[in-house]
C-alpha cells in the first residue's frame, strides 16, 4: 500500500497527506489541529484508537504547584483553561460528553509544618493563578468542605488544600470524543490496525509493520513510549534513550460518591470521582517491572489506602484494575517539535502525568512546526533540546 489512493490534497496544500503516528491523546488532537489547518491527514495507529497509555481511567488534571512560577507552569496554566473551551466545541459538534469537570482537588494537611507550606502557595497561587476574568485559588481549610469523609478527619488534622484549578476528564471517553471529532473531518483517514515500523525520512515515507509504506508530507511522531524508538530509529543513534516508559498501575471502582466531589490527592495516591459512580483510584510509579501492562497486589494495596482515608469506598466493587506505561521524555518534559535535521519529522509526546491537560496545547505547537511557525512552548520541551539532552556525556 502505497499513500490513500483518494486525493490527500486540500486546497492548497501538499499532495501528500500529514501522517500522525498513533491514536492516544496527543495523536489524536495533533491530527485534530492539524486537520482543522487545513492539511490533509492520515492517523495509523498500530491496534486501536485509545489502546496505548491514553486508555487508562483516571484523567486527573493537576495544575503543577502555584510556586516558583515559570514558564513551563504558565504553558500548563493556560492549557488547563483553554482545554475547557475545545472540549465544550468538541462536545457540542459530537453531542458526545469528555466526563470533564472542574472539579477542584483537595489535598490533606495531616501535619502541621505541611499547612505552612499552604499558606506560602496560597498566596503564591493569588498572585499567579490569574488569568483575564478569572482566578483560581490555593486556599487553606479547616472545615470539613465536603464531608466529614472525604477524607476523614485524622487525614486532615492541620486543614486541607481546596485547589479550585485541578478537574478531571474520564481518559476513555475523551479519546472517544476527540476520534469522533476527527472522524467528522473528510480530509481524515483513520488507520487502525496499521503499525509503523520505522521512518524513512529523507523518502518521506512510513514503513509499516506489514511491509505497506505510507507516504507523507509530513510526519508527527505521536507513538506514546515507542515515539522514542522511532525517533531514535531516523539515524544512527549512540545516546541515551529519548525517553522511556514509566508503569502505572490504577482502578475504578463504582461507589456511591457524588461526581462533583473534587479528587483527593495525597502523596502519590489519588481518588477521582467519575461520573455514573464511578470513583478511580490510583496510581503506582514503577521505573522497572517485567509486566508493563499487568496489575499486582500494588494496585490493592492503592485501594486500600484509598478506602482508609475515603470511607465511602468501603466495599466497593472494583470495576476494572489496569496498568499501562507513562512516555518519559529525557529531563521529564514535555517533547514537541521539528528533528533538527529533518524538519519533516515532527516529535510530540513525553506527557508523562499531565498529558491530558496539556495535549491539545502541543498539538497546536507540533501543527506550528509543521508549517513552520513559532511554536510558543518553553525552550525545554523542544525536541532539538532533548536531543542535545540524549547526546550529552553523563
Ligand atoms: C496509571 C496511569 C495513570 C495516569 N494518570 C494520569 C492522569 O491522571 N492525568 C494525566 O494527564 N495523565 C495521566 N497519565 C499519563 C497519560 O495517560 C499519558 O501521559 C498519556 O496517555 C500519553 O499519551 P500519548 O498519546 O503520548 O501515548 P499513548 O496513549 O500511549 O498513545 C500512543 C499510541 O500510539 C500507538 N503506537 C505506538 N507505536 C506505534 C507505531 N509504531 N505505529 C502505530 N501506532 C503506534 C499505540 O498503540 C498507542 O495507541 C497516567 C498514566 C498511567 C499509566
Amino acid at each position: 500500500m502505497a499513500s490513500p489512493d483518494r486525493p490527500a490534497r486540500v486546497a492548497g496544500q501538499p499532495s501528500r497527506p500529514v501522517l500522525v503516528i498513533g491514536g492516544g491523546i496527543m495523536g489524536l488532537w495533533a491530527a485534530l489541529k492539524v486537520a482543522r489547518a487545513g492539511f490533509a491527514v492520515t492517523l495509523a495507529e498500530r491496534g486501536r484508537v485509545g489502546q496505548g497509555a491514553s486508555g487508562g481511567l483516571l484523567g486527573a488534571l493537576m495544575a503543577h504547584m502555584p510556586d516558583r512560577w515559570n514558564e513551563k507552569k504558565q504553558f500548563q496554566f493556560e492549557a488547563l483553561l483553554s482545554l475547557e473551551d475545545e472540549i465544550v466545541r468538541l462536545e457540542s459538534e459530537t453531542g458526545m460528553a469528555s466526563g470533564y469537570r472542574r472539579s477542584g482537588r483537595l489535598i490533606p494537611l495531616p501535619k502541621p509544618h505541611l499547612r505552612e507550606i499552604a499558606l506560602g502557595h496560597e498566596r503564591d497561587a493569588r498572585q499567579v493563578w490569574q488569568a483575564p476574568g478569572r482566578g483560581f485559588e490555593w486556599r487553606v481549610v479547616d472545615e470539613a468542605m465536603f464531608g466529614e469523609g472525604w477524607p476523614q478527619a485524622h487525614y486532615r488534622a492541620s486543614g486541607l488544600v481546596f485547589d479550585t484549578l485541578a478537574g478531571r476528564v474520564f481518559p476513555r471517553s475523551v479519546t472517544a470524543l476527540v476520534r469522533a471529532g476527527l472522524q467528522a473531518l473528510t480530509h481524515v483517514t483513520l488507520l487502525e490496525g496499521v503499525g509503523i515500523r520505522a521512518i524513512d525520512a529523507r523518502n518521506f515515507k512510513a514503513l509499516c509493520e506489514n511491509g505497506d509504506e505510507i507516504a507523507f508530507s509530513h510526519v508527527i511522531v505521536a507513538g506514546g513510549v515507542e515515539a522514542f524508538r522511532l525517533i531514535e530509529g531516523l539515524r544512527p543513534w549512540t545516546g541515551k534513550p529519548l525517553g522511556m516508559g514509566v508503569k502505572g498501575q490504577s482502578a475504578l471502582l463504582r461507589a456511591p460518591v457524588d461526581p462533583a466531589l473534587p479528587l483527593i490527592y495525597l502523596e502519590g495516591l489519588y481518588v477521582v470521582p467519575h461520573e455514573g459512580g464511578m470513583v478511580a483510584i490510583g496510581s503506582t510509579s514503577e521505573n522497572s517491572f517485567d509486566a508493563p501492562f499487568t496489575t499486582d497486589g500494588q494496585v490493592q494495596a492503592l485501594i486500600e489506602r484509598a478506602t482508609e482515608m475515603v470511607p465511602a469506598l468501603e466495599g466497593a466493587e472494583v470495576v476494572e484494575r489496569w496498568a499501562g506505561l507513562r512516555p518519559k521524555a529525557i529531563g521529564r518534559d514535555p517533547m514537541v517539535g521539528a528533528h533538527p535535521e529533518f524538519p519533516q519529522v515532527i516529535a510530540l509526546g513525553g506527557g508523562f502525568k499531565v498529558s491530558f491537560g496539556i495535549a491539545h496545547k502541543l498539538a497546536e505547537a507540533a501543527c506550528a512546526a509543521l508549517k513552520g511557525e513559532d511554536m510558543r512552548v518553553p525552550e525545554s520541551f523542544h525536541l532539538a533540546r532533548h536531543l542535545e539532552m540524549a547526546a550529552s556525556k553523563r
